[in-house]
């Protein structure tokens, strides 16, 4: 299917934020974390012992599935199940430390190197013999299975019906990996959260059975839905978490790590709930809403990063790889350029020259203000001699200019730096270390996650220090002081 950018970017997102939440929910898993009070964070451990930022089995065999799905293969075929099953089988014999009691029964029976029809028929006997067979350990992977055939959504349920019946042949299990990989579908292609978009796909009782259940979800507060082992209550402990989860006015992306924090918050098993809702999150927001520092530290089974899942989920919906083309030169850049070149004014021992970044008041546009802190001895009671000085300012709505010249790709800091320099007031040459020192702290934190620091908005919160990044609540201590007696 010929995807829009914007769709390529949410088929993405419904991989990279399943893994996300799964990582995330990995330290908290069965209690065994507490959350703290700026909610759950990339800490590992878990019952697996896993580094921070690592994921468990969920997406280790939703993998299974996008590496299959990635290679072109038609996930309704019995080829694709069995290039399936057997990554299932690889997996399983990498003695995995976090692996679901039925998919163990299941692929631990299936034996070596097992067809899909070998793996499903084990599945089914489980059934027959135990009757429980209604885990959510077919639903946690389930993310994956919508992009191989985004353009028609009958496919979609077929897939995911088979692709439960692998490992989980319930009917409920079946029925909820295809609500929930036509959701992902429809997020997908039209941007929209709804889950009943996949009723229709069901039969006999199931509509009615899961519009009353979805219906509950939505009318209960997330923690009803503990203990969420049985697939049902882990699509309504998601489903719940992501209805209950407001969608910031702002920042209308930031709804995929607010809805997490609150399905981590459900409990008990907090990695696969996350999973679950990080792929319809994901989905709806895309993998540009995951936010970079959980990025940059995903990974896992088959020891890939979370960037490999990227390429695949984007090989698998659109038949390519994502184009590394070089971004052109945009108003992030003048901004970075700015924030480079105040650091090469402290080098030049400017160090009284500081910097004030904020937004303005309509959210839109960064502003910067450059300028030297007066000296104390001379600032004492001539505070109306301030009101004449001349500072540097700068706006992201003057595009690509500073100080009223072109900036492009070939401009160097040093050159920005002459600039500020002609537009301020008694620059002077002047040591203050700990400003300096705390300037290159934080310009080494804004090249890593190149994006800019904010001191101000309009409803700032009143948590202390400088945000790094608009609304990304990563925090950086205030600047000290200006040394005494200048
Ligand atoms: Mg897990």
């Amino acid at each position: 299917m010929k995807l829009t950018t914007a769709q390529a970017d949410r088929a993405c997102g419904a991989v990279l934020g399943s893994a996300a939440g799964d990582a995330l929910g990995a330290h908290y898993e069965f209690g065994t974390g507490e959350i703290g009070p700026e909610g759950p964070r990339m800490l590992g451990g878990g019952l697996g012992s896993f580094e921070p930022g690592e994921w468990t089995d969920d997406t280790a065999m939703a993998w299974c599935i996008l590496d299959t799905a990635a290679s072109g293969a038609d996930l309704r075929s019995e080829e694709a199940l069995t290039q399936v099953a057997r990554r299932f089988r690889e997996w399983f014999d990498s003695h995995p430390p976090d692996i679901g009691n039925q998919t163990r029964a299941v692929v631990g029976e299936a034996g070596p190197a097992p067809t899909g029809a070998a793996m499903t028929a084990t599945a089914y006997d489980l059934h027959v013999r135990t009757g429980r067979t209604a885990g959510n350990g077919s639903l946690m992977r389930t993310g994956p299975v919508a992009l191989a055939c985004l353009d028609d959504p009958a496919a979609v349920a077929e897939a995911a019906r088979g692709l439960s019946a692998l490992t989980h042949h319930d009917d409920r299990a079946q029925e909820a990996c295809v609500l929930w990989s036509l959701a992902v579908r429809h997020a997908i292609v039209d941007g929209e959260l709804d889950v009943r978009v996949g009723l229709e796909h069901l039969s006999a009782e199931a509509p009615a059975f899961w519009a009353a259940r979805i219906d509950e979800a939505e009318a209960s507060p997330p923690g009803r839905f503990r203990p969420n082992g049985w697939v049902v209550a882990a699509l309504q402990a998601a489903w719940s978490a992501i209805h209950h989860t407001p969608i910031p006015a702002e920042a209308p992306e930031r709804h995929l790590q607010d809805a997490l924090a609150t399905a981590i918050g459900i409990g008990d098993d907090t990695d696969t709930v996350a999973a679950i809702a990080g792929a319809l999150l994901g989905a709806r927001w895309g993998a540009s809403a995951v936010p970079a520092e959980w990025r940059e530290v995903l990974h896992g089974y088959p020891g890939v990063r979370g960037e490999r899942l990227v390429e695949l989920a984007h090989l698998t919906a659109t038949g390519r790889l994502p184009e590394q083309s070089e971004d052109p030169f945009s108003v992030l850049d003048v901004a970075l350029l700015i924030l480079e070149a105040v650091g090469d004014l402290h080098a030049r021992g400017h160090q009284r020259l500081r910097i004030v970044p904020g937004m303005s008041p309509s959210g839109i546009h960064w502003r910067a203000t450059v300028a030297a802190v007066p000296r104390t001895t001379e600032s004492r009671g001539h505070s109306s001699s301030q009101e004449h000085a001349r500072v540097f300012r700068y706006t992201s709505g003057t595009e690509l200019e500073v100080a009223g010249e072109p900036v492009d790709a070939a401009t160097t800091p040093s050159e920005v730096a002459d600039r500020i320099l002609a537009s301020v007031s008694d620059p002077g040459v002047a040591r203050d270390p700990a400003y300096a020192e705390w300037y290159a702290d934080l310009l080494a934190l804004v090249r890593r996650h190149r994006t800019v620091p904010i001191a101000y908005a309009d409803y700032f919160d009143d948590e202390p220090g400088w945000e790094i990044g608009w609304c990304t609540g990563r925090r950086f201590p205030a600047p000290p002081p200006p040394p005494a007696g200048g």
